[in-house]
């Protein structure tokens, strides 16, 4: 446990800096008020690493680390927002945008949206790479909530917060590459769902317009995550 937690230095952007030793490189950044850019990262759910979006580089590696999953170390140079860092941000986010249907002005989350505000805040003003949007469907059975696969961007974060934090298991991921896409059970309707309890947490933590409440206006489609950090300082007082 003591070498768990053992006070690491490192520098970040050339700062010094002090860290638990099992943080990782996106706790002490954020601790240090460093801009890092994250999708499928939301605090109080298991990380995965995933989306890619906040990739830094660490000296001494050619390759660029999910700062969400690498944990720090003695020594360590960490930049999070060189030129090169910044291209291949964008690059993934225009692949995000190009695989599925994110038109903004029809979305239910318009003004409300991580991957909106992501592209804002980045700078992504087109995207070269040729638009894919296969048909995906939308499932509105569910009494309170409907899902539209076509915002869909598989953070997993419904996926994780349904089996982490509600314990329910409803969400999974079936198939690959472009034909991926979350399900409820055995992939049969949401509204046939035998797991789920309704709760809507999976729809308060997803980052775009792919889950959403039946019956609210756009504006009024604000997600609240607030019960999240609290459920992990929750946990980590447990353990
Ligand atoms: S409403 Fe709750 S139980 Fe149902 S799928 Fe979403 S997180 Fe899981
Ligand atoms: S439905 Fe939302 S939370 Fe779930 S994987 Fe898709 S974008 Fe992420």
């Amino acid at each position: 446990m003591a070498s768990r937690t053992k006070v690491k230095t490192l520098t970040i952007d050339g700062k010094r800096v002090g860290a638990r030793g099992d943080a990782t490189i996106l706790e002490v950044a954020r601790e240090h008020d460093v801009y890092i850019p994250t999708l499928c990262f939301l605090e109080g759910l298991r990380p995965n690493g995933g989306c890619r979006m906040c990739i830094v580089e660490i000296e001494g590696s050619n390759k660029l680390q999910p700062s969400c999953v690498t944990q720090v170390y003695e020594g360590m140079e960490v930049h999070t927002d060189s030129e090169r860092i910044q291209n291949y941000r964008k690059k993934i986010l225009q692949l995000i945008f190009s695989e599925r249907n994110h038109v903004c002005s029809v979305c239910v989350s318009n003004g409300n949206c991580e991957l909106q505000d992501t592209a804002q805040k980045l700078g992504m003003d087109h995207v070269e790479y040729p638009y894919l949007y296969p048909h995906m469907e939308v499932d509105a059975t569910h009494d309170r909530f409907a899902v539209d696969h076509n915002r869909c961007i598989m953070c997993t974060r419904c996926v994780r917060v349904c089996e982490g934090v509600e314990g329910a298991y409803t969400w999974d991921i079936a198939n690959r590459g472009i034909n991926a896409k979350v399900i409820t059970d055995l992939n049969q309707d949401w509204g046939d769902s035998e797991t789920c309890t309704s709760c809507g947490k999976c729809v308060q933590v997803c980052p775009t317009g792919a889950l959403f409440e039946k019956g609210k206006a756009v504006a009024e489609m604000k997600k609240t995550r607030q019960f999240l950090p609290y459920l992990s300082v929750m946990r980590e007082e447990e353990e």
